[in-house]
């Protein structure tokens, strides 16, 4: 079975390696197929193509799109798009334009919680300033020493009802399942054990999510504990999902899992490569 990643960052979006950097390591990891995913960006794909094809991997056109869906965040997988796609262009220009105001609003709160200078703070993390991150504000509250790591930055800070969580609107589920479909690609509900839905609301949103023409559930995923791998392979079998997995690296010494390390898909589940030429 190919050594398959199909979700990662670089620093265009939140990681913190340029895309030819994050090609390597992939690479050097292992990877045979593999995808650049960063969050609502499309900026860092030529750089990250032109290096999987000179390592001679099979590369994957990718994104993470933020969605706001009952109420929470969602992250919605693009793989296989064609990012010159007008449509997919403008609507992630759009899903990403708030973010400035909205960093200038959790550098306001991290002030009053006795973090000062949080907004030139994360900056100095950023690598896109089209991109400012709660992942970069989490980096300057380890570089201050607030905090140990990016892990305890969000148990205590940036998430629901803690000081530096700025609530905000990203893109509806349709219109992301829609700018995917539109550009030519498949849509993947990523890392769906991340959010605290109920299992009515989980159900629903798997529906609506079909019923808008998704097709592939993250399984395994850096972001899913050992038990949510079987606990989504059910959920994939019992909907009709396909499979993906991918490590959802950010940083070395950062992230839970490095690229192309985490366990092969089960054996019975349909991966959404199953009809690749790869
Ligand atoms: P944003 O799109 O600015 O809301 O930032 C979301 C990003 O924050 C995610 O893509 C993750 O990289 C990171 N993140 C969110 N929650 C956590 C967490 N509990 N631990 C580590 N990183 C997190
Ligand atoms: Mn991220
Ligand atoms: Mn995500
Ligand atoms: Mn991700």
């Amino acid at each position: 079975m190919p050594n398959v990643d199909l979700h990662c960052h670089s620093n265009v979006s939140d990681g913190a390696l340029p895309p030819a950097v994050v090609a390597a390591r992939a690479k050097a990891n292992g990877v045979d197929v593999w995808a650049l995913t960063d969050h609502d960006e499309l900026d860092g794909i030529p750089e990250a193509r032109a290096a999987a094809q000179a390592l001679g991997m099979h590369y994957v056109t990718g994104v993470e799109i933020s969605v706001t869906w009952g109420g929470k965040t969602v992250h919605i997988v693009g793989l296989r798009i064609d990012e010159s796609n007008d449509n997919l262009v403008r609507g992630l220009a759009h899903t990403r334009s708030g973010r400035e105001r909205r960093a200038h609003d959790i550098a306001a709160q991290l002030a009053a919680a006795g973090i000062p200078g949080a907004f030139e703070g994360a900056l100095k993390f950023v690598g896109n300033p089209d991109l400012i991150s709660r992942t970069h504000f989490a980096r300057y509250i380890v570089e201050r020493g607030v905090c140990p790591d990016i892990g305890s930055v969000f148990r205590n800070y940036l998430s629901e009802g803690k000081p530096g969580y700025v609530p905000h609107r990203w893109a509806s589920l349709k219109d992301a399942v829609g700018w995917i479909r539109g550009a030519g690609g498949i849509a993947v509900v990523a890392h769906p054990g991340r959010y605290e839905f109920s299992d009515i609301a989980q159900d629903a949103l798997f529906a609506e999510f079909k019923q808008l023409g998704g097709v592939g559930v993250e399984v395994v995923t850096g972001s899913h504990t050992v038990d949510e791998y079987a606990r989504f392979a059910d959920v994939a079998k019992k909907l009709g999902l396909l499979a993906s997995r991918g490590s959802d690296f950010h940083a070395p010494g950062e992230s839970h899992a490095d690229l192309g390390t985490l366990p092969p898909l089960p054996a019975s589940l349909t991966p959404v490569w199953h009809d690749w030429q790869i």
